[in-house]
């Protein structure tokens, strides 16, 4: 895909701030384990959180496939900081198509200036691929839900300020039918949360969401009630292709510094990039990255001409990842024992990106979502 003018103006952007402001301290932000709120509203104020939202609420009206770019720029220097600006990305749409004026005008241009970070709760404790089957409790009394139950893996559980929240109005055995959404805030008494001890994104801060009789006023609904699923449950396609783009992003930027490394280091009276038994495996690692590059910014063009796009989504949402992993694994290797210290931020990026093999779907969900596409339920009749 070739960028347009003002696309690459924008790639310039983000990718002189990420690799100045953010590449230097990717793995010093991991350690200290929290976000950065104040890094936050100063990507706020370049722009570089929730451009695609409308100019209305203070965003630029940008198309997906600019988001994307910018998505993997920001991930290059911090592959954890990437997933404020993809996560409201994901949450502003869902808020923007679905929400009330008065929820819309409250939060999405604190989110956009980079003031707040809203979190999604659909995995409970006893699963999460199979999402349609969720169990926390939304009771009707008079013009609120009180919601009752636990929500788990919940990406920035830990310091969100509001989470978008799937509850069951419905039977329980209704499946997809009886869910509803609503926009909760993270200050709503009654909302309990904590951080788990995770292999690596620490500063996403995942953890279970705790609701022990918390109100919430029917204005803050998002869709029809019994709905929840069927019509919000939406964006995840754009943000599927954005999360590839993201193990883009840490995998180039582990290509790029080992591809350094060959041309520096020396063995056997010559630099290690003469030896193809050292070359070949990071020009495969490239190769992939580009492939996987393409495809997810394909996703995105099609969805800005508003065309199907969930198997192209599916696909990258479960190749980006893993061969973002492999890549990473391979540049670690190449620089040999100096890759195995904590001083080089490639097993920091091997933590980082395993996450998202699992978060937002599984590969094995992917691979159901492709299924479905191609031949349709009877592939999959459960999904
Ligand atoms: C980093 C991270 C961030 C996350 N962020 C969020 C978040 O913000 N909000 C949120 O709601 N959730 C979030 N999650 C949870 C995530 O969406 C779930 O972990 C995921 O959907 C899988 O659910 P599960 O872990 O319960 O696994 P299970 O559903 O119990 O599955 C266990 C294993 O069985 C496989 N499996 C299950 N069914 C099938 C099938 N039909 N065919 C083939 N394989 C199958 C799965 O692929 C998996 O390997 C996050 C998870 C992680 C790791």
């Amino acid at each position: 895909m070739i960028l347009n003018e003002d696309q690459r103006a924008l790639q310039e952007t983000a990718r002189r701030f990420s690799r100045e402001r953010l590449l230097p301290h990717y793995q010093q932000r991991e350690a200290d384990g929290t976000l950065d709120r104040a890094l936050l509203r100063e990507m706020g104020e370049m722009g570089l959180i929730g451009m695609d939202f409308p100019e209305a609420y203070g965003g630029l009206g940008l198309d997906g496939v600019t988001i994307g770019v910018i998505a993997e720029e920001i991930a290059y220097g911090d592959f954890n900081v990437s997933a404020v600006p993809v996560g409201a990305s994901l949450m502003g749409a869902i808020i923007l198509r679905h929400a009330s004026e008065a929820v819309r005008e409250t939060w999405i241009p604190r989110m956009i200036r980079g003031e707040v970070v809203v979190g999604i709760c659909v995995t409970e404790p006893r699963g999460g691929s199979d999402a349609a089957n969720l169990q926390l409790r939304a009771r009707r009394d008079g013009d609120h839900y009180v919601l009752n139950g636990e929500k788990t893996s919940i990406s920035f559980a830990a310091e969100g300020d509001a989470f978008l929240v799937f509850a069951r109005t419905g039977q329980p055995d209704e499946g997809a039918r009886g869910v509803t959404a609503l926009f909760v805030p993270g200050d709503a008494p009654g909302l309990r949360r904590t951080r788990f001890d995770d292999v690596g994104s620490h500063i996403v801060g995942r953890g279970s969401v705790f609701f022990d009789d918390v109100r919430v006023p029917i204005e803050n609904r998002l869709g029809d009630e019994g709905r929840g699923f069927s019509q919000v449950m939406q964006g995840f396609d754009y943000s599927r292709a954005l999360i590839a783009l993201q193990c883009v992003g840490a995998a180039q930027a582990s290509l790029d510094e080992a591809w350094a490394y060959t041309r520096e280091r020396e063995a056997f009276g010559r630099p290690i990039a003469q030896f193809q038994g050292v070359s070949f495996p990071l020009a495969e690692g490239d190769s992939m990255i580009a492939a996987i590059r393409q495809l997810s910014l394909h996703a995105l063009a099609l969805r800005d001409a508003g065309l199907p796009h969930t198997a192209e989504a599916a696909m990258v949402k479960w190749m980006g990842p893993k061969t973002a992993f492999d890549v990473i694994h391979q540049c670690l290797l190449t620089m040999g024992h100096y890759g195995w210290t904590k001083e080089t931020p490639h097993q920091q990026r091997l933590r980082d990106v395993m996450g998202l093999e699992i978060g937002d779907g599984t590969a094995g969900v992917m691979k159901l979502i492709i299924a479905r596409e191609r031949v349709g339920r009877c592939a999959v009749q459960y999904l």
